[in-house]
């Protein structure tokens, strides 16, 4: 992983890089930011510039012997410690990271923006407990007894030290107390609270915000090739999850808008043979796809409201939504508005629960039906 992949975040590359530049490198280092971020993306991209052999002024070179390892998650001073669940003694595996390199590596190449779901899905765990165990604790210090192999810095990044037991975090305490030379750590978090203060006290913090829509708009059509309106559409939805627009890509229908458009008009018109070929294509896409569609309705209900509001320079939309938006807006108020996003709020509550997305479609159709009713 390179910083040049991974989108937005410039502040934080450019600490990052100037810290290589300078040889003045934290010792500890915590990426908080929240599931679906690009916190261990950077990471990973941090420790190749780290233990590249001839970096540039901003990034990793991407081309020499290390680099080719980081690439392949192979470098022998880039250790990992992540959570994982035990699988029981017949799999003949502890219940600690080393165990699960194989399966780790694969992960990070094909979800370097997953989260634990990801991560449990992809080796095959069931819902046992994730846990960072305490045998992990002399992993870590056994890990690091070695001086580094290849280069200057032993790196040893951990991912979700949220889910440390007390023995594994007391270890990694220590070590940060009294730091072994030229050992860097690198902590992706997403949840400060549930981290011992004093091991947040001792690591510099960049605190990762959402990426802007923009951002991720390049990243989909650059390395996904997605076209622009699609990869709108899909920024639009995931809200700056990186992994949600992600998964979004094969989700999301081509044109949401015209679904939606066709939707409310079945709905004003309340006429069920308009309603039924939509009910059938509803039902067909997959679940993720019903529940986007819904929060994209959601998403152009918002916008009516500020259309409403006279705030339409506000609104994130093209041209053809703004242009939906506004006509659509004359057929409704308020309270209209805040009936009709009421009930798709539930629709997504039940959906989420395995409603039926038939019945739940004629449901919410015959209820908004009955709020344009009222506004006529
Ligand atoms: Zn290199």
């Amino acid at each position: 992983m390179l910083f040049s992949q991974i989108p937005g975040m410039q502040d934080v590359k450019e600490i990052l890089a100037r810290s290589v530049r300078n040889d003045h490198v934290a010792h500890a280092q915590m990426f908080l930011g929240h599931e679906g971020g690009p916190g261990l993306a950077l990471a990973l991209a941090f420790a190749s510039m780290l233990t590249c052999d001839h970096p540039t002024e901003t990034d990793a070179c991407g081309l020499c012997s290390s680099c080719h390892k980081n690439k392949k998650f192979i470098h022998p001073d880039v250790h990992f410690i992540f959570p994982v669940v035990s699988l029981g003694k017949e799999s003949g595996k502890e219940a600690v990271s080393q165990a699960f390199l194989t399966e780790w590596r694969s992960f990070l190449a094909e979800y370097p923006y997953g989260n634990e779901e990801d991560w449990v899905y992809f080796f095959g765990g069931s819902n046992k407990q994730l846990n960072i165990s305490k045998e992990e604790a002399r992993n870590i210090i056994k890990s690091l007894s070695y001086s580094s192999l290849e280069g200057k810095y032993k790196i040893m990044i951990i991912w979700l030290p949220e889910y440390m037991h007390p023995n594994a975090a007391n270890a990694l305490l220590k070590i940060l107390e009294e730091p072994p030379k030229n050992t860097i750590f690198l902590l992706i978090a997403n949840d400060e609270e549930k981290l011992l203060s004093t091991i947040t006290s001792r690591t510099q913090i960049f605190r990762l915000p959402p990426l802007p829509d923009d951002e991720i708009v390049r990243l989909l059509s650059l390395q996904n090739n997605v076209d622009t309106y699609k990869a709108q559409q899909i920024a639009y939805v995931a809200r700056g999850n990186l992994r949600e627009a992600l998964r979004l890509i094969d989700e999301v229908e081509e044109d949401q808008l015209e679904w939606v458009q066709k939707w409310m008009r079945a709905c004003f018109s309340a006429k069920a043979e308009m309603l039924l070929p939509l009910m059938e294509e509803f039902s067909k896409s997959g679940k993720a796809a019903r529940k986007s569609l819904l929060h994209y309705t959601l998403d152009i209900l918002r916008e009516s409201l500020l259309v409403l509001c006279g705030r339409q320079t506000l609104t994130r939309l093209t041209q053809s939504e703004l242009e939906f938006v506004v006509n659509f807006s004359k057929s409704v108020d308020f309270d209209k508005i805040e009936s009709m996003a009421k009930i798709l709020e539930d629709a997504i509550y039940h959906l989420e629960r395995n409603a039926s997305d038939k019945i739940t479609f004629l449901d919410i159709s015959f209820l908004i039906s009955r709020c344009f009713i009222r506004t006529r």
